[in-house]
């Protein structure tokens, strides 16, 4: 983005028209892009750059997905992966797992977030496959959550990669990027309306590989604090790009040393703004002269409005 002098006028804001946007809202200014259609742009363009949407987790059997998937609660997989390796060594099954106590695991989990309620469920989860299912990891969400420490996303992923059944756990990189995009609708503001939604615009065929392909591009493009937005392929059909796109252009020549913020409507500098919460609930940086949002920062030239965010 060019970067404009103190004084200059902005250009007229150039709306970027893929191929596949149709309709230009004449309330809101911008291109509308159906759900439906949003969706399906999307998910083409990650398969071409994720070409293995599957979990990061080593596990070998339904078994040591299930304890995988009870660790990275809260925690990394690559974090989870560094300490399944020895666990499953000396507790391969849920057999040898439930013959010890809670304090025989934290040991080998220690480093994992949790470990103390962690290393419970464990041999919790183990004494009760034993007690109720056999020793067999069950197949259906609504079994899987009588197991401790599993609840509906830690079911739903065990069901969906040990045994291909059509479920789509919402965790916060999905949340986020379902958000960020416009796959959901602005009233998708939980986990549980957020998977409502892409369950009904997607083919339940397709919701595995819809869950992976949205967690890894969270995981390593669509950050939670600062996407990669410049070089991601969804950019085009992608609401939160374009509205990071309508910011006003940068300025240059500011002076921090006068003080923080710039106020391009009174062309002053100050050092404490005002907060005012805008409409979409996201709060704002204005002028505490004027109640202007046309402010920039001074260090970087950059407008201060902020685009409504998703992080949970
Ligand atoms: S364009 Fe930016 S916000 Fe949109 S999906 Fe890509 S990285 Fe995320």
């Amino acid at each position: 983005m060019s970067q404009l002098e103190i004084g200059e006028r902005s250009p007229p804001l150039v709306v970027r028209a893929p191929l596949y946007c149709f309709v230009r809202s004449p309330l809101l200014g911008h291109l509308v892009v159906s759900r439906a259609l949003r969706a399906e742009k999307t998910f083409d363009a990650l398969r071409e750059v994720i070409p293995a949407p599957e979990t990061e987790l080593d596990y070998r059997d339904p078994w040591q997905l299930l304890v995988a998937v009870i660790l990275s609660a809260q925690c990394t997989d690559a974090r989870v992966n560094l300490v399944t390796p020895s666990l499953f060594e000396r507790f391969p099954d849920a057999s040898s797992t439930a013959a010890v106590e809670s304090e025989d695991v934290f040991p080998l989990i220690r480093s994992i977030s949790y470990p103390n309620n962690k290393a419970k469920h464990l041999v919790g989860a183990a004494r009760r496959l034993l007690q109720v299912y056999d020793g067999v990891v069950p197949r259906t969400v609504n079994e899987l959550v009588t197991l401790p420490g599993v609840g509906r996303k830690t079911a739903q992923v065990v069901a969906s990669v040990a045994y291909d059944v059509p479920t789509l756990a919402v965790d916060t990189h999905v949340f986020r990027v379902a958000n960020r995009i416009g796959l959901v609708k602005r009233d998708a503001t939980t986990p549980e309306k957020v998977e409502r939604q892409l369950k009904r615009l997607l083919p339940e065929d397709t919701w595995g590989d819809a869950h992976h392909l949205l967690i890894l591009h969270g995981r390593y493009t669509c950050t939670a604090r600062s996407p990669s937005c410049e070089s991601c392929v969804v950019a085009p059909v992608c609401l939160y790009a374009e509205e990071r796109q309508r910011l006003p252009v940068p300025v240059s020549g500011l002076n921090p040393a006068k003080g923080t913020y710039w106020c391009k409507t009174r062309r002053h500098y100050f050092n404490e703004p005002d907060l005012p919460t805008d409409r979409h609930g996201s709060e704002q940086i204005s002028c505490p002269k004027c109640g202007s949002m046309n402010v920039f920062i001074s260090k970087t030239g950059h407008s201060a409005k902020r685009v409504r965010d998703f992080r949970v």
